[in-house]
């Protein structure tokens, strides 16, 4: 059996000139669990080019969701932001990672920080019932450049709290805080400073990090997450991993070369 399943692109929407999602065919042996990453990509030349991707589409759903960087001189990216509708996509069979709530102790809150395509693993992971049986509230916060880079920000905003069978947990227990660095924004700042100057949880109306209720995962740039970890870590918060769950787990957007 080979290790990849070929797809086809159902859907594509570009954000911003670099930032687009696309959606998928799903072959129902696919099995994930909410937060987890795949290897995706295109056959070029016959021989598969493949980058690690968070899968955004809960594990219910029928079809796959993807957002995705373009990177201009990106070997796969490059390609890929030019994908059509029908197009093949090669999927791989086994997804992983950290970004699962059973990587978490029991708490109260559940606080999800992302930044740029950081955010796709949180996209499904907002869309599990099950994080809202675990967690009283849900708190997603995401920081970009610009304001157009706050994909999802209508369907979280709008669509989500009307959503048929997630929509009332949705609208009683989500929390979502999108931060601007690069414009004039409701909200503004990078999320170590926000958090740092108590800014988040003043507007959140909720009391600072601390070990007791809290519980946070974590996916952005190795910058966001090398400095939230050594702020977590100096307030008593544990790393979790997948054999032992902790106060918080991360997961890196992507890689610096
Ligand atoms: C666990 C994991 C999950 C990932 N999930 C996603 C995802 O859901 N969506 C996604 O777009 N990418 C994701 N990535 C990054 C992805 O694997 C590729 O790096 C990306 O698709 C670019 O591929 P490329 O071949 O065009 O360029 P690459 O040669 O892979 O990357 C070139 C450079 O572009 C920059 N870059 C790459 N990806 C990003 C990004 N997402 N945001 C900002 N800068 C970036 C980095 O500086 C990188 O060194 C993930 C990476 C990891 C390790």
């Amino acid at each position: 059996m080979s290790a990849f399943l070929e797809e086809r692109v159902l859907s594509v929407h570009h954000w911003t000139d670099r930032l687009f999602s696309f959606t998928t065919t799903r072959d129902p042996a696919l099995r994930f669990s909410n937060g987890h990453f795949t290897m995706i990509g295109l056959r070029i030349n016959n021989k598969p080019l493949l980058r690690a991707y968070s899968i955004a589409s809960a594990n219910y759903e029928e079809s796959l969701e993807f957002l995705s960087i373009k990177v201009e001189d990106g070997p796969l990216t490059s390609r890929l932001q030019h994908i059509q509708v029908g197009d093949s996509i090669v999927v791989g069979r086994k997804p992983t990672g950290t970004l699962l709530i059973d990587y978490l102790l029991p708490g109260k809150r559940l606080y999800m920080f992302s930044s740029g395509t950081g955010l796709a693993p949180f996209m499904s992971v907002i869309r599990d019932p099950e994080t809202y049986e675990k967690f009283e509230e849900v708190i997603l916060v995401h920081g970009v450049r610009e304001v157009a880079e706050l994909a999802y920000h209508d369907y979280i905003t709008q669509e989500l709290p009307a959503h048929e069978f997630l929509g009332e947990m949705i609208t009683r227990q989500l929390r979502y805080y999108p931060t601007v660095t690069r414009e004039q924004y409701h909200h503004m700042g990078r999320i170590t400073d926000l958090i740092e100057n108590g800014k988040l949880f003043t507007d959140l109306g909720v009391p600072s990090l601390n070990r007791e209720e809290d519980r946070i995962m974590i996916c952005g740039s190795p910058g966001l997450l090398r400095d939230l970890k050594v702020m977590l870590e100096a307030r008593g918060f544990n790393e979790g991993n997948t054999s032992k769950p902790g106060d918080f787990v991360v997961e890196r957007a992507f890689v610096e070369q």
